[in-house]
């Protein structure tokens, strides 16, 4: 039987969501029986595939690069993840929300800067009025929340979804306390 097509992709997140997935250490051994990592961060593939079968989204949508990557992966994915607070809640980077953007940006380059102050506007993606969570940018069909998830909920959320079965949503928030 072939093997499912696994993505895995980084929005605005810390990367502690990929590093629990590698947390699952020798039980990744057991889901690369089932699965080909084939576009992610702990890959070097720069092409997003045709169709992926799971796609694992870690990060909340803040910019809008984010949001353009986001809606591409959505239509190239039969089964999208939202891993982790970020990605389920919008969590840390959504603590902007309540200051807008603008402000944000004074004070990270004009405020703090030592010398030149300035917004580098024209190399910097652009930061939407508000952070997202992913399900308020596309459809989601799982979420693995925690910050980051548990190794444990993230392999059983996977093992699940390769053997073609729903993950225990109570069971994944359970993972977690
Ligand atoms: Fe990092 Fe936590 Fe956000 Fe994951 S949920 S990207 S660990 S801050």
């Amino acid at each position: 039987m072939s093997k499912l097509k696994l993505c895995t992709v980084w929005l605005d997140g810390c990367s502690g969501c990929h590093m629990s997935l590698l947390d699952t250490d020798e039980r990744l051994l057991t889901l690369l029986e089932h699965v080909d990592i084939v576009y992610s961060p702990l890959v070097d593939v720069k092409e997003f595939p045709a169709m992926a079968d799971i796609t694992l989204i870690e990060g909340s949508v803040s910019t809008d690069e984010d949001l353009e990557k986001l809606r591409k992966v959505r239509r190239h994915t039969r089964t999208l993840v939202a891993l982790g607070d970020c990605a389920v809640t919008g969590n840390v980077p959504a603590m902007r929300n309540p200051f807008g953007p603008e402000p944000c940006l004074e004070r990270a380059y004009l405020d703090l800067a030592e010398t030149h102050p300035q917004v580098p506007r024209e190399t910097l993606p652009v930061l939407l009025p508000k952070v997202l969570p992913v399900h308020e940018a596309v459809h989601v069909d799982v979420h693995i929340p925690g910050c980051p998830p548990p190794a444990d909920a993230i392999f059983h959320a996977l093992y699940e979804l390769v053997q073609k079965k729903r993950p225990n949503v109570k069971k994944l928030t359970r993972f977690g306390r």
